[in-house]
């Protein structure tokens, strides 16, 4: 059965790992509160929502009703769990905030003919690969089949901020979005896609050729394939962001639990206090080691003019001796010396035949080949029972004031 993946899966899947995790597999139990702004979008796209419906049935309504449509939804049952983290905003000013988008909304479009709306809050669902894999499913906030035959995809914001036009331009959601109406109306032709920005009363624009759909396709491709591997491996780290502080999660998660432990905010099964010593310990030691081979590599400098200057390959000392070793050879720049130069002997050697140059890199082969799914199927399969797994620990210090 094909797997279903949506934009924003995916989008919380880049964000951070760890928290794709916990929503999509372990599905963990945990309150969830309604951010402000989310809800902002919701209320807004309620109201435009009813507005068209009624539209579409013969009945224009006023700004006046549409507000009040919109404040109604303020008041609903949902009201209680609104969060609100910014300081100095309530959930009143955020509520003003819409009506003043609503109005720009509602005196830039009235009397809302630009054209047969074909869809509201349209479901999509489409396969995403030729072998059906994955499906994508998501929602469209209107299509609109304009007066010259366009069929315009219609997603509104509440966002603070404009994008670039060539962030939209590359836009996956939008992208996603022509891809699952082509799916529906292949008849469709001439598609173009809209953003409307409500809070500035701005909209933009893009049109997408059968290349950049295909391209946009193949990299969401790539990102499946990747959450894929993922689940198969469990690997599944958290990514600390700016974001951490509006993540439900937060206690639960392993980047953040042994802090809220030691800050008696959590209960937890281990000992905070040995871990606040290991970590402790290790970054000393680590600080230590650091500055030592500063010094070491200072030491050598020293040496190795001395040795120059005065022509001698051993040195005395109390505890011992060093011995020099100086050996002068010819080669051809590595990568860390010159990764154009590099490149440029790679491309001479390879044209030449010159295969015994090469060594095989398998973690390439593994990660940008035969994972990526761009091997023909034979090798593929020849490759496939050679795959090993293997752990590797990074320990990484974190000082302080740095
Ligand atoms: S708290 Fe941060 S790192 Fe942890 S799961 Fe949430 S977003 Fe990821």
């Amino acid at each position: 059965m094909a797997r279903s993946f949506s934009n924003s899966k995916i989008g919380t899947y880049s964000t951070c790992p760890r928290q794709y995790k916990f929503q999509y597999i372990e599905r963990a139990a945990v309150e969830k509160p309604v951010g402000v702004e989310a809800f902002l979008g919701t209320a807004v796209h309620h109201a435009l929502e009813k507005l068209y419906i009624l539209k579409m049935n013969g009945k224009l309504q006023t700004r006046e009703e549409m507000l009040s449509n919109y404040n109604e939804y303020w008041e609903g049952p949902d009201k209680e769990t609104i969060k609100v983290t910014r300081e100095n905003l309530g959930v009143e000013d955020y509520i003003k905030v819409g009506t003043e988008a609503l109005t720009k909304y509602y005196d830039k479009y009235q009397p809302f003919d630009d054209g047969d709306t074909v869809a509201l809050e349209k479901n999509i669902s489409f396969p995403l690969d030729p072998n059906n894999r994955f499906t994508i499913n998501g929602k469209i906030d209107r299509i609109c089949l304009r007066n010259d035959g366009v069929v315009e995809i219609i997603d509104y914001k509440t966002k603070a901020f404009l994008p670039a036009q060539q962030a939209l331009d590359d836009d996956e959601q939008m992208a996603l979005y022509q891809l699952g109406v082509m799916h529906a109306w292949p008849d469709f032709k001439k598609i173009e896609l809209k953003q409307i920005f409500l809070r500035q009363g701005a909209e933009m624009k893009t049109v997408m050729d059968p290349e950049k759909l295909e391209e946009i396709r193949y990299r969401v491709f790539q990102k499946i394939l990747e959450i894929e591997r993922a689940t198969q491996d469990d690997n599944f780290p958290p990514r600390e962001s700016a974001i951490c502080d509006w993540c439900v999660y937060y206690e639960l998660c392993p980047a953040k639990r042994h802090g809220l432990a030691l800050d008696d905010e959590i209960e937890v099964e281990f000992d905070a206090r040995y871990g606040e010593k290991l970590a402790q310990d290790y970054l000393m030691v680590n600080e230590k080691k650091k500055k030592l081979e500063a010094e070491l590599k200072a030491l050598k400098e020293d040496i190795i003019k001395y040795t120059d200057e005065y022509d001698v390959t051993n040195l005395k000392a109390e505890r011992g001796s060093i011995t020099l070793h100086k050996q002068e050879f010819k080669t051809f720049p590595g990568v860390t010396d010159s990764d154009e130069e590099y490149l440029k002997i790679t491309m001479l050697a390879r044209d030449a035949g010159l295969d015994e140059c090469f060594k095989l890199d398998q973690n390439i082969l593994y990660k940008e080949f035969f994972a990526k799914e761009k091997l023909p199927s034979e090798l593929a399969d020849k490759l496939a029972k050679y795959v090993i797994s293997k752990k590797r620990y990074t320990v990484r210090p974190y000082y302080k004031g740095r």
